[in-house]
């Protein structure tokens, strides 16, 4: 999967971001609409490790063909969405991005 420069919209909004005026017209070409949303979200069940790798790698196979990654990450990023696979990134991913972009 190529490598995608993590956008640095955090340092302007340092805290989560309301969705209520953000462009989403990019989630009609999601790649991932059609999708099992299960391999982009936990179960409700616990999961083991590597579970989780192969749901996660399943997952990001699909961001990494998709036409619309950067601005789903860019919003996973702004929201500080907490769950799911979102622009090829993993929950955990998305935190430490977001670290280093404020430090
Ligand atoms: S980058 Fe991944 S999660 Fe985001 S829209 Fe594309 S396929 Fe879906």
């Amino acid at each position: 999967m190529p490598a995608v420069a993590v956008p640095r919209p955090v340092a302007a909004v340092p805290r989560m971001r309301q969705t209520w005026d953000l462009e989403l017209n990019w989630q009609s070409e999601a790649g991932c609409r059609g999708s099992d949303a299960n391999l982009f979200f936990s179960p409700t069940h616990l999961e083991s490790k590597e579970e989780r790798a192969v749901r996660e790698i399943a997952a990001k196979a699909i961001c990494g063909d998709c036409a619309v990654r950067k601005p789903c990450l860019e919003f996973a990023l702004m929201t500080r969405e907490t769950h799911g696979i979102w622009g090829g990134m993993n929950e955990l991913e998305r935190r430490h991005a977001v670290r280093a972009a404020v430090s």
